[in-house]
């Protein structure tokens, strides 16, 4: 973009940038983006109607209708990208960047807790993680407010976390795991670990700080040319965790050998909270603290939400499902203690190209060797999980395994609800 200096002169003259013309409101910096099918130039002047100050389009003669109104450029995208970058440059904060297969929100919310203890931490909202939502929370930054800012950065493809990292400019990285997550983008197990990798590249090139989860085996090698590496959870790691208890809440001993019994369930949780007690220690909140941030921490987000309905509990994981993460959640509920009888009502697992049906397979094989009890399996992909054994509950649609638990409603259950994004089945606890 030419003229980058000009749209960050009326950047600063915002409060906010927004993409949505529904969300721009005064003072606000809107850019329109296309979409798969609209484009954003039309949604232009309902966002200045609304009060929307400047709008980034790219329609020359609707730019020339109101030239202190609008900005014109080719790529609104681009230029929302370069105008992120730009306002990095600007800053002069710590700026710590997450990624992995699986937990990054969980841990960065967990991080965003520690340290807010001590610095005020601007951190990514909900899950704006990607190409646009990078960006959006770079600018959310405000260097006279922030003292150190969190940016999840989620990819599906190759180059999207080098792309991102050049945009955020960590100095601090992260990577929760490597598992199996959008195999399909990537290319297989290996394209993970490369991809997320971009981000200890980055460091390494940068003389950045890596933590690192010394537990994933597939970690070490990424961070081998970073020259400042700080470890977790290990005994002999620079901080130190232990699993104490994985049911019904996490428990876990910190360094100086407090306990802490958190609000999230699920052994899983462990690397998550692990980590967030070594990035508090590392910048200096004092050992109470992290242990009352990590205990404080309480999941509102379908994400490994403990729920006690009138009639069963609920292990609520439906945020997402991808192989690793189902396997995790299976054999952390299979440990489970407690009486009464249990339930996995399990959603497919989307984005795994040509590994869908064989992942799915070898989800059935897994189910048919646990001892969980009910299994109910819905969605398209499902069915070839459901070979693996008659007792299973097979249904196509979400729509059918409701119809079916109005049918015949669990009571006095353990039930364990997980799939991926697109199936949503987070709506079927008001069954239970
Ligand atoms: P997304 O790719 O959608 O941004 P994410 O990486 O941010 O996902 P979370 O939203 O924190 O991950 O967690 C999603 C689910 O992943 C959780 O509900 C849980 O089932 C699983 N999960 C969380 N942490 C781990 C972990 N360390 N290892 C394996 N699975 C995990
Ligand atoms: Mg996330």
């Amino acid at each position: 973009m030419e003229n980058i200096a000009a749209l960050y002169a009326r950047f600063q003259q915002c409060a906010a940038v927004s993409t949505d013309s529904r969300q721009a409101q005064e003072d606000t910096l809107f850019f329109a983006l296309n979409g798969p099918s609209f484009r954003g130039r039309d949604f232009a002047p309902q966002a200045l109607a609304k009060g929307a100050r400047y709008a980034v389009v790219d329609d020359a003669n609707l730019a020339a209708t109101d030239p202190d109104r609008y900005t014109y450029a080719p790529d609104p995208l681009g230029a929302l990208q370069e105008l992120a970058r730009h306002h990095r440059r600007h800053l002069s904060i710590p700026v710590l960047a997450i990624t992995g297969s699986n937990g990054k929100t969980t841990t960065k919310e967990l991080i965003n807790s520690v340290l807010s203890k001590r610095y005020r931490v601007q951190y990514t909202r909900g899950n704006l993680n990607n190409h646009i939502g990078v960006p959006l929370t770079l600018l959310s930054i405000r260097p006279a407010e922030h003292e150190l800012a969190i940016v999840e950065m989620g990819a599906n493809h190759q180059g999207e976390i080098a792309l991102l990292s050049q945009l955020a400019e960590p100095t601090h990285g992260l990577i929760t795991n490597i598992g199996k997550a959008h195999l399909e983008g990537f290319g297989g197990e290996a394209g993970v670990a490369k991809g997320k990798g971009e981000l200890f590249a980055f460091l390494a090139a940068t003389g950045g700080t890596a933590f690192l989860n010394t537990a994933d085996p597939k970690l070490p090698a990424l961070a081998a040319n970073i020259s400042h590496v700080v470890t977790y959870p290990g005994p002999t790691d620079s901080y130190p965790a232990e699993l104490v208890s994985p049911d019904p809440q996490v428990v876990i001993r910190l360094s100086d050998g407090t306990t802490v019994e958190a609000q999230i369930t699920g052994g899983y949780n462990f690397p998550n909270l692990a980590a967030a007690a070594a990035v508090g220690g590392f910048f200096g909140v004092p050992a109470p603290d992290i242990a009352d941030a990590l205990a404080g921490y309480a999941p509102t987000n379908n994400r490994s939400q403990l729920v006690r309905t009138a009639h069963n509990e609920i292990i609520l994981d439906a945020y997402n499902a991808n192989p690793s993460s189902m396997a995790a959640a299976i054999s952390s509920f299979a440990a489970r203690p407690g009486g009464g009888q249990k339930m996995a009502i399990l959603g497919d697992m989307f984005e795994l190209g040509p590994e869908s049906e064989a992942e799915h397979r070898a989800l059935g094989e897994l189910l048919s060797k646990q001892n969980l009890g009910t299994i109910v399996l819905c969605g398209l992909d499902m069915r070839h999980a459901a070979d693996a054994s008659a007792a299973f509950h097979y249904f196509p649609t979400k729509a059918e395994a409701a119809a079916w638990l109005q049918k015949s409603p669990p009571v006095g259950f353990q039930i364990l609800v997980k799939g991926s994004r697109g199936m949503g089945l987070e709506t079927l606890v008001e069954l239970l």
